[in-house]
């Protein structure tokens, strides 16, 4: 039976899986939290609820709704994809394979508040391990970041990178140390270089030389992931065809993630879509 697996289980993500399931395609989503539509106090403008339903309440009924039609719902954080003729899933617990992947991970990720990050994006501040690890070969790079998503960026770079630092930023760790990979844990104050990114100062006034600071805060956003695959994004979104397919075959992307009107509805929308067309997909063979 070919398999199929949703990261997210938003609205996109569960809708997807109704849609899977019923066609007999082996469902595995993958969530972590309720994202966006958990923080909805209130929703009154979709369709059905003669009352305003929580976004809380809404979420919940939508994961047992794709349990009951025989989805395996799993509360973990994705962390990384890979693809080698079928895609691999991985998360703070283990990996899965698929044949097919629906990224449903909402809105984008949160950028830290320091100094310095937005000024060197491209220019020593990268969000993609995978992508860009080649190009700091032997120098020295950071890791931001304290949560598991932190630790698979680091493990990427440690056999690429001279010296890999995970910098938490004060908080503690959440993952265990990669071998040959350290830890600071001192807040930091900003990043600091001229063409370049060349250090990081932290709050006490000490510093520390680095070519590359990889942001991998909270857990992987919709187009960290997309982009280990080489997918297509606009700034932080997901470019989708009108089928929600991504440039990468038997990937596709539906949600808050691929941009524009920020809502349930559109969201159950893409999420439908994004899955009947997997399920051709799957159908059709590769
Ligand atoms: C405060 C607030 C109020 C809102 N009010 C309304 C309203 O009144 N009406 C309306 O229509 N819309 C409202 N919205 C917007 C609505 O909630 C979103 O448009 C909708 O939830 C988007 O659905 P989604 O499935 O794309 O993403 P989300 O609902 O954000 O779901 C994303 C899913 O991805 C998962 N995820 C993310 N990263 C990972 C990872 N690395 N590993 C595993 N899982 C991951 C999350 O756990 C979550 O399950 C509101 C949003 C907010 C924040």
């Amino acid at each position: 039976m070919p398999k199929i697996i949703i990261i997210g289980k938003g609205p996109a993500g569960i809708s997807c899986a109704l849609y899977t399931a019923r066609a007999g395609i082996e469902t595995t989503i993958i969530g972590n939290g309720s994202g966006s539509l958990g923080k909805a106090e209130k929703i009154e403008n979709y369709y059905g609820f003669s009352e305003p339903v929580s976004g809380a309440e809404l979420s919940d009924s939508g994961v047992e709704q794709a349990k009951r039609l025989g989805a395996r719902v799993l509360e973990e954080e994705v962390v990384g994809i890979g693809y080698d003729g079928s895609f691999s899933v991985r998360t703070d617990k283990g990996e899965y394979r698929a044949d097919s992947v629906v990224i449903a991970t909402g809105s984008p990720r949160k950028t830290p508040k320091i100094k310095g990050v937005e000024e060197f994006e491209g220019r020593g501040v990268s969000y993609c391990a995978v992508c860009d690890a080649f190009f700091y070969r032997g120098r020295n790079v950071c890791v931001l970041g304290s949560g598991e998503y932190a630790v698979n960026e680091a493990r990427e770079l440690i056999h690429v990178a001279g010296k890999v630092t995970i910098l938490t930023n004060g908080s503690e760790l959440k993952g265990e140390v990669p071998e040959g990979a350290e830890v600071i844990k001192k807040p930091v104050a900003e990043l600091k270089g001229s063409d370049r990114l060349e250090s990081v100062m932290f709050d006490d006034g000490t510093e520390i030389r680095a070519e590359g600071v990889f942001i991998a805060y909270g857990t992987a956003g919709s187009a960290d992931l997309a982009k280990k695959l080489g997918v297509f994004t606009e700034g932080n979104k997901i470019v989708v065809s009108e089928n929600m397919s991504t440039n990468v075959p038997g990937l596709f992307a539906a949600g808050d993630c691929t941009g524009g009107l920020l809502q349930v509805a559109k969201a159950v929308y893409e999420g439908a879509l994004a899955g009947t067309e997997a399920v051709k997909y799957l159908r059709g063979g590769k």
